[in-house]
């Protein structure tokens, strides 16, 4: 049976493209040939938005997830978790909200370690939790993460130790799985990894060879999404900081756009992070239009 268009998009904050020079990029280091794969089809889109200073995550991932410029509506680039004002945008302009008004199912894979998400603090609720919070019926906690039905954002679920997980730590590949399973249920898939951009801004520099590890093993794995008919697997970045390790602080380096499968040629030529929501809608409307 013919199936309509399925959409994997996977959110690496902090991740550019940086130098050749493996001392300072630790993307190329010679062991992460799997990431490495990946990102050498990759195009690069401008995360600066025309704006003054260093890309910051609040008005970078407004920007990727409405494609609205964020921040120059907010007249900066704004970091961390988003204002009030960028809030109300989020709520408007989501890609989850404009794809559920298409009648496409929606969903974020990531899971909650809460039972009820929406007790998050409103000055802790990041824009992919907002924008979920607005736009899904339902999001994703323990029973499903333990039932393979969601991917904790560590993917191997290693940092939840400390906040009483007791359970056996999963392989990359296991997560993928889950991932995989996840997306074939939906029309439209997220899922969202961060610690890139905490272990860029880390001192402990032994920690971005680790996540980097953890990536090459879990990405082309979830890649292998694109091999089926009418099937696109997106990755994308808010802006760089891992590949330049050094510096502590964001870079104004392109992020990778990663895109594979049906309609990735509407992909090639973005430009920008704003350009990649309406790239998303239109796939969908092309399809439609088929
Ligand atoms: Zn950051």
């Amino acid at each position: 049976m013919e199936t309509g268009l399925k959409i994997l998009f996977i959110f690496v904050d902090g991740l550019g493209m940086g130098s050749s020079d493996s001392v300072i990029n630790p993307l190329r280091d010679h062991c992460l040939s799997g990431l490495s794969n990946l990102l050498a089809n990759a195009a690069s889109l401008d995360a600066c938005l025309g704006v003054e200073g260093l890309p910051q995550s609040a008005t970078g991932q407004t920007a990727l997830f409405t494609g609205m410029n964020a921040s120059k509506l907010m007249g900066r680039h704004i970091e961390g978790f988003p204002p009030a004002t960028l809030k109300k945008l989020i709520r408007k302009e989501n890609i989850f909200s404009k794809l559920r008004t298409q009648g496409k199912q929606c969903t974020f894979a990531n899971s909650y370690w809460i039972d009820d998400p929406h007790r998050i603090p409103l000055r802790r609720q990041s824009v992919t939790t907002v924008m979920a919070l607005e736009a899904l019926d339902k999001m994703r906690g323990k029973t499903e993460l333990l039932s393979g039905k969601a991917v904790h954002h560590d993917i191997t679920r290693w940092t939840m130790q400390t906040r009483g997980y007791d359970g056996e730590l999963i392989t990359e590949e296991e997560a993928a799985d889950h991932l995989l399973s996840v997306a074939e249920e939906n029309d439209f898939t997220l899922f969202e990894y961060f610690l890139t951009d905490r272990a860029g801004h880390s001192k402990n520099r032994k920690l971005a060879p680790e996540i980097l590890k953890t990536l090459n093993q879990f990405l082309p794995q979830v890649a292998r999404f694109a091999e089926q008919p009418n099937h696109l697997f997106i990755l994308c970045s808010d802006h760089g900081n891992i590949e330049d390790l050094s510096t502590f602080s964001h870079t104004k380096n392109p992020v990778p756009l990663i895109a594979c499968g049906a309609y990735s040629e509407m992909f090639l030529s973005l430009k920008t992070l704003t350009d990649v929501t309406p790239a998303i809608l239109d796939c969908f409307a092309k399809e439609q239009a088929v």
